[in-house]
């Protein structure tokens, strides 16, 4: 079936009562097509926005908020009244006290706007928001008359035409390359099948609707800075679903509402509903509510809001995924679904206006209530700090910060429930604080839950995550007193060589965070590095001093540079990385192994490939080069099954592959590869594949069914019981074997893995091979059903397999998780760089 273009004039979108300045551009005057024709590009949006802010100034300002990986501007516009827009400022100023209890009490409300952030299209594959925002954008700066003029005197809008401008960019351009003259509705067009990775995620291939509370990305730290900068009243949410649905609104789900959002914030939620559906009514489209969409994870743009004294909205509109698409529903056009996220950006407008006083006051309740808990509260603080890894402790304290949480050093050492915590490496944050709701999520366990069936991970709290020391301070271990200097920005540390130039050798700690950065400089600068397998005693000036296992020795002798230029180098490497590097004068150890022992091994640089494309986890893949690229400063080449199959592969020594099916790859290949001496990383699923495929020697455990097959089940209750047993991922303790090369780095005999899969893996029968596994209750938090749970129970959480002469790393969680999981950091660049010292003994299998 084919169909001329749906190209629709602004008519058939825009309130047909309403005039219009003709001084204002119209959407097709700047983009040169007319909104729902193509899909607009972010390059034309940007430019469509900054039309609108010169030809109405006097209503419209725009601002960047930042820059994307890609560069691409993060606009912003603060759409207004003029009389609103000449006190911008102070009407801010007066916002914001709303959210301070300390001064919230005498604030009038009487005659202040309301606050509104509409955010479109977060995910780039779903742009109906981003171009309703040209529509949107249009009628706010067009429109005239008595309604408009109420509308900007109550209300300041944040107006964030594209989340996601990356993803934006690299869907419209798919999107538009395919379409043709005559609209193919034909679901099986290559219009409507995008190739991998597709445009839902950022650069680095994440889903930035998970990261509003890491903020891991330069995106969502761009945006909360303005956000917090405003603290909106409501903040919208624009996506899409699946093609044949129909729209939804929020509230959803009532049952999967996080406990630490408080009863109003729904009642509000349901009341600005009642605009949505008269809105949808009128124009005739079908909606739902209160099913399948949850407000749990704080980490999605419509639950965020929820802990920040704001109200979240989700909207969710069928996907035409292209220009038009054959549905359930009849042909769906790329118009009718722009419609639809117009329609819903002007109700939520309307119902903010309506219920402008409810929702300030509910700000200024907000806040009052959250301090009044935290007053009460058995937890009155947290204190927490790395010793052996500063710059992770530097990472949580900048993501705390961007949080807009208090954090202090303490004024001394604090020891509690059995820990020390040394003045200089420890930070305290108190919960008698605004931000009293985020630092409970952030810090929290959970294991208590109303439902067993979740849209997103189950529990997230950041000190597991971040593999970080930390404890709980009571009401009798918190005082005021304990508060030193607060912390007012992000702290880069300096690192130096320690004890000056040597004519001997160099030493490198491997607990920090950016050990495998610099240990890669310096082997990119051709530096013979090794890394010691026991730990030993050595003087450093005047004081002798401890390495463990793990520690990188670099010798003075035979460098390609001189002892100068090798101290300089190592200075240089030092100060990038914040990492300090020890001078020694003696290769003689006062205890343990001596720097010329067998016992300290060269190490190879790692040439990396990972292998990407169709069948692949997207998000897991861009994990691992967020990770290498980001983080470490380490290329790894992207290898497609086909030229993988096709290429020579002996330039690689190490290659990874993430949660995936690998149909396409060459089986034999790959284990030749590994046999020659390859170092292979399998991760999750990847797992079980090799295990199918005969290229581990893994076994892999059963689940049982939570259902007997000898006994019928009523059919209405199969959603429920097959949902439960999905592992929507949770937090899960792991015993380290401390002197295996994949643990070196580490100093805790626990770790905290987070898993969302359900490959459970054997112990393996060498009894050296299983340097982590899961004990009898591993669950730290989050949800898991009790097959799940049986499963677990003492499985391996790492298994080494030799093959050949090479290595075969099985991972069954994923340590890289959404690039805030810090505290698998070291497991994975430990299978990089010390996969191939590994004793391949200690892995062999007999069969
Ligand atoms: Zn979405």
């Amino acid at each position: 079936m084919a169909l001329q273009t749906s190209a629709q004039d602004l008519s058939y979108y825009l309130p047909d009562d309403v005039t219009y300045n003709p001084a204002i551009p119209k959407p097709k005057d700047i983009i040169f097509h007319e909104v729902g024709e193509w899909h607009v590009t972010h390059d034309r949006l940007v430019n469509y926005m900054r039309a609108i802010a010169a030809a109405a100034p006097d209503r419209v300002k725009l601002e960047t908020m930042g820059f994307t990986y890609e560069n691409r501007p993060q606009v912003l516009l603060i759409i207004t009244s003029p009389k609103n827009q000449q006190h911008l400022e102070e009407i801010r100023q007066q916002h914001l006290l709303l959210s301070d209890p300390s001064k919230s009490a005498s604030v009038n409300i009487e005659n202040m706007p309301i606050v509104v952030w509409i955010g479109h299209s977060i995910h780039g594959n779903e742009q109906s928001g981003s171009n309703a925002a040209l529509l949107s954008a249009y009628y706010l700066a067009a429109a005239q008359g008595k309604q408009i003029d109420e509308l900007l005197d109550n209300v300041v809008i944040l107006f964030d035409p594209s989340f996601n401008p990356d993803g934006m960019q690299r869907f419209s351009t798919w999107v538009n390359e395919h379409r043709s003259k005559n609209l193919v509705t034909d679901p099986n067009s290559r219009e409507f099948n995008e190739a991998w990775p597709g445009g839902r995620f950022n650069h680095y291939w994440f889903d930035l609707n998970r990261d509003w509370l890491p903020s891991v990305h330069i995106e969502s730290q761009n945006r909360l800075e303005w956000f917090h900068k405003w603290k909106p009243n409501i903040l919208t949410d624009h996506h899409e679903q699946g093609s044949n649905a129909t729209f939804f609104f929020q509230p959803g789900v009532p049952a999967r509402v996080n406990p630490l959002t408080p009863d109003k914030n729904q009642e509000l939620t349901n009341k600005l509903a009642k605009f949505h559906a008269k809105a949808l009514d009128k124009i005739g489209s079908l909606y739902f509510t209160k099913e399948s969409y949850d407000d749990f994870y704080y980490g999605k743009g419509s639950t965020y809001p929820d802990i920040n004294g704001a109200i979240g909205i989700l909207f969710e509109q069928a996907s035409s995924r292209g220009h038009a698409q054959e549905t359930v529903n009849g042909i769906l056009k790329f118009p009718a679904t722009i419609k639809n996220q117009f329609v819903t950006a002007l109700s939520t407008l309307e119902g903010a206006k309506n219920l402008r006083k409810e929702f300030l006051d509910w700000q200024r309740a907000f806040y009052v209530g959250s301090m009044k808990e935290a007053a009460t509260a058995p937890v009155q603080g947290y204190v927490f700090g790395d010793v052996n890894d500063r710059n992770k402790t530097e990472l949580f304290v900048a993501m705390l910060l961007r949080q807009q949480v208090a954090v202090y050093k303490p004024k001394n050492d604090i020891s509690v429930n059995g820990k020390t915590f040394k003045a200089d490496d420890a930070f305290v944050v108190p919960m008698q604080q605004n931000q009293y709701k985020v630092l409970r999520t952030i810090f929290e366990k959970t294991l208590n839950y109303k439902d067993s069936l979740f849209y997103d991970i189950t529990s997230w709290t950041m000190p597991l995550a971040f593999g970080m020391p930390y404890s709980e301070l009571s009401a009798t271990q918190f005082n005021n007193n304990l508060l030193g200097q607060k912390i007012t920005q992000e702290y880069k540390l300096n690192g130096e060589v320690s004890g000056g130039k040597s004519n001997y050798g160099y030493l490198m700690k491997w607990t920090d965070l950016y050990a495998p950065a610099a240990l890669y400089e310096l082997q990119k600068n051709n530096i013979i590095t090794k890394t010691a397998t026991e730990k030993f005693e050595i003087p450093v000036g005047a004081v002798n001093q401890e390495f463990n296992a793990g520690t990188i020795l670099i010798g003075v002798n035979n460098q390609p540079l001189d002892a100068d230029k090798l101290f300089s180098l190592l200075s240089d490497v030092a100060k990038k990385y914040g990492i300090p590097f020890y001078s020694i004068q003696t290769g003689n150890a006062v205890t343990g192994i001596d720097m010329g022992s067998r016992k300290i091994v060269a190490l190879t640089k790692p040439s990396i490939a990972m292998i990407t494309g169709a069948g692949v986890s997207a998000t897991d893949a861009g994990e691992v080069w967020h990770l290498l690229d980001q983080r470490m400063n380490i290329p790894a080449t992207h290898l497609e099954p086909a030229v993988f199959n096709r290429v020579d592969l002996s330039r690689y020594n190490t290659m990874i592959m993430v949660s995936g099916s690998y149909n396409e790859l060459n089986k034999e290949k790959l284990k030749a590869w590994v046999s020659n001496g390859g170092n292979l990383i399998l991760l999750e699923e990847a797992v079980q594949w090799a295990s199918a495929n005969g290229i581990n020697t893994v076994t892999l455990k059963k689940v049982k069914s939570p259902t007997d097959s000898a006994k019928r089940v009523p059919y209405g209750e199969e959603d429920e019981i097959d949902g439960a047993q999905q592992m929507s991922g949770a937090i899960f303790s792991a015993d380290v074997d401390l002197t295996h090369p994949l643990a070196y780095g580490y100093t805790e005999k626990n770790i905290s893995f987070f898993k969302a899969n359900r490959v459970y893996m054997e112990r393996s029968k060498n009894v050296y091979a299983t340097p982590f596994y899961y004990k009898e209750n591993p669950l730290q938090s989050g949800w898991i059903s009790k097959e799940n749970s049986d499963a677990i129970k003492n499985s391996a959480a790492v298994i080494v397999n030799t093959l050949g002469s090479g290595r075969i790393i099985n991972i069954d969680n994923n340590p890289n998780f959404r690039a805030f999981w810090l505290g698998g950091t070291k497991l994975m660049m430990n299978a990089i760089f010390f996969g191939k010292i590994i004793d391949a003994a200690s892995g062999r299998v007999e069969e």
